[in-house]
Formats: structure tokens, C-alpha cells, sequence
């Protein structure tokens, strides 16, 4: 099976055997509700070239699915739909009116200019059309896609159903939609995942802090808990990484990042991308792969803390070793739903409902999540990922 399929269902089966459903109950719930492949024809490199996209919607019981769509030449049905579970159990862990979806397109978003992303927004518009809408489905980017990808799909389905809402996907650009509170949002929310970890271990703002991946989540993630003390000692990106035992200079990397391209091009020891997540820091935040944290991994891993900033970025096996060498997990479901909560505001002003302090209330949903989750996890004496299921799985089911 697809790692990261098996993973989400992972997390989805400990919430649910915690529970004690029926087996019956399970396999309803495992199952993705509806599900849509769509083919269209691109020119890719003077080519023209099949691509297949898919939009799976996991669960609708709590209101219209909500969840990224991502553009990846690896992209498959099975990893829509293990990410579309993931949006489930993390929209209703937040609290949001959201079923859980996810979309996704098999492109190599190299080979595609202004025009062919242009293309490929017209053709989910026309191959999703009333599949997905404002109090349906709800699209926002994902690896690979960013606002002007959502701009240009938004455009392309009000031409295509007649309906004039933006509110059919978030991520919207600044000047037709979007709002300032989602750029950023995940990373918040991770850092305030990081200080409710804080609340309930020795940890402190003097722990020692490694993120792989320096993109929208890991940069601004290295800011934030620096700004709040941490020593943030290594980052990596695509290239590397670099580290630093006293603390990384966090605005000279970022520098470094936008203006040549690469963190290693900063001052630090350079080290591998993999050895980010294994050196001697107190946290390590995987915030670029999926599936990276495999058993062999999680054996290596010196940090008490991991914290999952990306979407399932361990292996089943990889979870169950860091289970049995006694490390705590903030499972992604928690760690980075502040991405979705931002989405959830910028959906409810495309809606012209009212909104107020949308700030306030990313945080407060973030911390009380959090906070719910841990104390969950300590009452019932299990581990963070199955207390997270299960309150998800609490709320999707009306208990
Ligand atoms: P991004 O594309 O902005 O950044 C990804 C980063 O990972 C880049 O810095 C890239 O160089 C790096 N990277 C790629 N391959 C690498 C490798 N082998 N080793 C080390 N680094 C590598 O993506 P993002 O938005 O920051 O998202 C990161 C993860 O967080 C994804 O799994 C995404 O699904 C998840 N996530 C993001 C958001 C969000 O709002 N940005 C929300 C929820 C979940």
C-alpha cells in the first residue's frame, strides 16, 4: 500500500480501536465517501502529454470537504486519498465545519510555464465542476500550487458554473480574495503546537530546535521559535543542511534562502538534509517529506520531541520505533492544522459572513486543540497521535 495512505489510516485505526467501534463502523470510516479521476491533455515540452488528476472527498459528516490540491509528478489516488483522511481528522480535531478532501494532479510543475498552469486550472475546472464548490469542497494549495494557481482555477470555475463565489478554494491571491492571516498560519500554529509540547514537558524556549525543509512551513517556522528563544541549530532544504550547536543565525539563513537560493549557502557546518532530523537537538520538526521518518530513521533520532509539520512524514513502521524508544510525536493532524484555520476565516469572508478577530481565533483553536490532545492522551494513558483520532473521530461521529 502507498506509505502515506497507510499511515493516515494508521492514525484513523488507533482513534477508532481506542474508541472501540465495530469493525463495521472501521471500514466505514476508512473509506473515502466519493472520489472523481479526471484525464485531460497538456502540451508539456512540445509534447502533448496525458495527465491524470484526482479529487477525493474522505468524509463529508461534519460540513464541505476542505483540503489542498497538489501538483507532483509521484502524486497517485492512493496518497489523495491518505491525505484527504488527514484532512478529515484534522478539521474536525480544530473544531471546523469541514469534511476532510484533498485533490491532486500528476505533473511535474517543472515543465509547466505561466500558460501551462494557466491549462491545468482550466481543465480541473471543467473535469470537477459542480463536484466541488463553496458548500461542497473546498480547494487550497498544496506542494506545488500556490495563490496564483488558485486565482486562475477560481476564474476558470466561475466561467465554468456560472457561480460568481471565490469561496470555492483559499489560498486565494492578496488582491482577489485572499487575506493576510493565512500566509504564515501553519507556521504559527506549529509554533503554538511547540508551546503547548512546552507546557507539558521539561521542555523550554532554551530547547534545541532542527527543521528539514525551509519553504512556506519550515522558514517561517525557524523565525517564529527563534523569536521566542529556541536555538534553532540545523535546517536543511532540497540542497542540505547546515548546522550550528550554539544556534543558527535564523535571519542571515533566511538571507541566504531567498537571495542565493539555498540555506547552505549560509555560515554553519554543512551536514545532509537527513541529518537534520538525526543531530543533537531537543525538537526536530520534519516540515518538507512525506514518509521520511522510516524505521531506520527513527532509530537514529537523538530528540525527545518530533513534531510532524508536514503531512504524515512517518512511516507506520517509522512510528512505532519512535513509540517503543519512548519519543513523543505531535502527530501532523495537530502540529500543522493552523494552515487549514487560516483557510477556514479567508472561506468565511469570500462568504461575506462576519468574522471577528480571526487572529484570536486561529490561536485559541490551536492551543485548545492542542492542550484537548494532550490531556486526552494522559488521562487515557495512550500516545498523542491516537488522542488526537480519537477526538477527531469523536466529533465526526456526533459522541
Ligand atoms: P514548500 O514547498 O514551501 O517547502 C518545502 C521545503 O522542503 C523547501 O524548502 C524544499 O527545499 C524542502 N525540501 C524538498 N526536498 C527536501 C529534502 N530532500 N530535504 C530537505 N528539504 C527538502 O512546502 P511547505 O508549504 O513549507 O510544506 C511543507 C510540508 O508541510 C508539506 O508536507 C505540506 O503538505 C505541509 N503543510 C503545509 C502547509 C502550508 O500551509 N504551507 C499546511 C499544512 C501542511
Amino acid at each position: 500500500m502507498n506509505a502515506l495512505l497507510e499511515t493516515a489510516r494508521h492514525s484513523l485505526t488507533a482513534g477508532a480501536q481506542h474508541l472501540r467501534l465495530s469493525q463495521a463502523d472501521l471500514d466505514r470510516l476508512i473509506a473515502p465517501e466519493r472520489s472523481l479521476e479526471i484525464g485531460f491533455e497538456l502540451q508539456l515540452d512540445g509534447a502533448p502529454t496525458q495527465v491524470k488528476a484526482w479529487r477525493v472527498q474522505h468524509n463529508l459528516a461534519l460540513g464541505p470537504g476542505k483540503g489542498g490540491v497538489r501538483y507532483s509528478p509521484e502524486v497517485s489516488q492512493a496518497e489523495v486519498t491518505g491525505l484527504a483522511t488527514i484532512m478529515t481528522l484534522k478539521n474536525a480535531l480544530a473544531d471546523l465545519p469541514f469534511g476532510g478532501a484533498k485533490g491532486g494532479v500528476r505533473v511535474d510543475v517543472g515543465l509547466l510555464d505561466e500558460e501551462g498552469r494557466e491549462a491545468v486550472a482550466q481543465a480541473l475546472a471543467s473535469g470537477f465542476g459542480w463536484f466541488i464548490g463553496p458548500d461542497t469542497d473546498i480547494l487550497g494549495p498544496d506542494v506545488g500550487t500556490g495563490p496564483d494557481d488558485m486565482g486562475a482555477f477560481t476564474s476558470a470555475w466561475q466561467k465554468v458554473t456560472g457561480s460568481d463565489s471565490r469561496a470555492v478554494a483559499t489560498g486565494q491571491p492578496m488582491d482577489a480574495g485572499g487575506i493576510e492571516l493565512r500566509t504564515g498560519a501553519t507556521a504559527a500554529g506549529c509554533a503554538d503546537a511547540i508551546a503547548v509540547a512546552r507546557e507539558h514537558s521539561s521542555l523550554d524556549t532554551g530547547a534545541r530546535v532542527a527543521i528539514q525543509g525551509f519553504g512556506a512551513l519550515g522558514r517561517t517556522l525557524a523565525r517564529l521559535l527563534s523569536e521566542a528563544g529556541h536555538p534553532i541549530v540545523a535546517v536543511s532544504d532540497s540542497s542540505g543542511g547546515i548546522h550550528d550547536a550554539d544556534g543558527l543565525d535564523v535571519a542571515a539563513v533566511i538571507e541566504a534562502k531567498e537571495e542565493a537560493g539555498s540555506v547552505i549557502e549560509a555560515k554553519g557546518k554543512q551536514i545532509g538534509s537527513i541529518e537534520v532530523l538525526t543531530c543533537d537537538a531537543d525538537i526536530v520538526v520534519p516540515a518538507a517529506l512525506q514518509s521520511v521518518i522510516d524505521i531506520d530513521l527513527a532509530d537514529q533520532i537523538q530528540a525527545a520531541l518530533v513534531v510532524e509539520g508536514s503531512n504524515a512524514p512517518s512511516t507506520v513502521e517509522g512510528i512505532g520505533r519512535m513509540k517503543a524508544r519512548g519519543l513523543t510525536v505531535v502527530p501532523d493532524m495537530a502540529a500543522n492544522a493552523g494552515g487549514v484555520i487560516g483557510s477556514y476565516h479567508e472561506w468565511r469572508t469570500n462568504r461575506g459572513e462576519p468574522d471577528d478577530d480571526p487572529k484570536s481565533d486561529m490561536r485559541q483553536r490551536m492551543m485548545d486543540l492542542n492542550r484537548a490532545m494532550w490531556d486526552r492522551a494522559k488521562s487515557d494513558d495512550v500516545d498523542l497521535r491516537t488522542a488526537a483520532a480519537a477526538l477527531a473521530l469523536e466529533r465526526t461521529l456526533d459522541r
